[in-house]
């Protein structure tokens, strides 16, 4: 098994933000908690960045052509109006593998027990769904302007990363499949 694990935003790029938190930094924290914990159990994990760092989009497709993986996976947060919206949601491009969309269900299963509002599995045409060539999702772990799905993100933040984690490895946590 090998993953590019995709970071959202960062450097120039906060993301979304709230009262000074920002999605970039959020991002970083959970995807590179889920790379370790990955690691920890023999999986090959790449990262588009490892820093806050800028880091356009098509340097994120580009580095995932340059090698053969078996997901592409992407972590953001999401942010409508403050306190208005709360849930988490997994996104496949449109004509997705099968492969992809099974992924998305099971990672969605995971962000549910978590406690996130289940807003469901979805379809998009964003850019690094689109052009990348791995099966590729892009998580949105719950939204940064409601203040539940920050303390679900924060109080349960390793039943997250364990249950995200499960979704690729054999950890002997109950993964996507409920
Ligand atoms: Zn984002």
């Amino acid at each position: 098994m090998k993953l590019l694990f995709d970071y959202g935003h960062g450097g120039n790029d906060p993301g979304a933000n709230y009262k000074g938190r920002k999605e970039a930094d959020d991002v970083l924290r959970l995807g590179r908690a889920v790379a370790k914990r990955l690691r920890q159990a023999g999986v090959i994990v790449d990262e588009t960045r490892t820093t806050d760092t800028t880091l356009g989009l098509g340097a994120r497709v580009k580095r995932d052509k340059a090698s053969r993986y078996d997901y592409f996976v992407s972590f953001h947060r999401n942010a409508y109006s403050p306190e208005k919206a709360h849930g988490a949601e997994v996104f496949t491009y449109p004509t997705a593998s099968a492969k992809a969309k099974g992924l998305a269900v099971q990672l969605q299963n995971a962000l549910v027990r978590v406690g996130f509002t289940d807003r469901g599995v979805k379809t998009a045409n964003y850019y690094v769904l689109r052009n990348t060539r791995s099966p590729a999702v892009l998580i949105e772990a719950g939204f940064i302007d409601n203040s539940n799905d920050n303390r679900l993100f924060d109080e349960r933040f390793d039943v997250m990363v364990d249950g995200i984690a499960g979704c690729f490895a054999d950890l002997g946590v109950v993964c996507g499949k409920s």
